[in-house]
């Protein structure tokens, strides 16, 4: 089990044009130069899933973002990046337009673990062997050890908002209507693993 050593460049690319939604390009700017990654300045890395930059690069920007902005006024921000990777990343997943959306809650959570197994293997060939998934008693589980999301930080509460931003992104696509993703265990709060608990409505 270990980490990739350097991320995609899809991951910076989503990270940097997320984080510009919501604060601004000049919000954006002091961030990126506070983190000591002016070279990203004016200059995203493209998205592709080419693994150029070191994963360091990419913890010293949430870092950054939870220095300037708090545990708590970060969650918004990493929440969103999350939602949206999703949304981007439904164009390189063909099998998720062929969701039936008319089938019973059941069925459909089925077909949610079905398409989620095939995302976490996927995610293994592009952030390392990190990746546990299970189904449990409230609906499915994800466990992620080491986590790129929360490397080396050190919070009061689970913080990896980007992650259940993603997941809670691809539950309301496959289920409809209101769903709930939670980060029960964080490895920066001081748990052995990063665990997201993803409840079948
Ligand atoms: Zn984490």
């Amino acid at each position: 089990m270990g980490l990739n050593e350097k991320v995609p460049n899809q991951l910076l690319h989503l990270t940097f044009m997320t984080t510009e939604e919501i604060i601004g390009k000049d919000g954006l700017n002091t961030l990126l130069r506070y983190a000591k990654l002016d070279k990203f300045i004016d200059n995203f890395p493209p998205p592709d899933f080419e693994m150029v930059y070191p994963i360091g690069d990419f913890i010293q920007f949430v870092t950054g973002t939870i220095d300037i902005f708090g545990e708590r006024g970060a969650r918004p921000i990493l929440f969103h990046g999350g939602t949206q990777a999703f949304k981007i990343s439904l164009d390189l997943f063909p099998d998720m337009h062929k969701i039936d959306k008319t089938k019973t809650v059941e069925k459909k959570f089925e077909q949610f673990v079905s398409l989620y197994k095939t995302a976490v293997e996927a995610s293994k060939y592009i952030y390392g062997d990190v990746f546990t998934f299970s189904e449990t008693p409230e609906g499915a589980a994800l466990e992620i050890g080491p986590c790129f999301w929360c490397l080396g930080l050190k919070t009061e509460k689970p913080i990896c908002h980007a992650q259940v931003g993603f997941q809670h992104g691809f539950l309301q696509y496959v289920m409809g209507g209101e769903v709930k993703v939670e980060e029960t265990h964080c490895i920066a709060a001081g748990d052995p693993v990063c665990r997201f608990v993803m409840y079948k409505p």
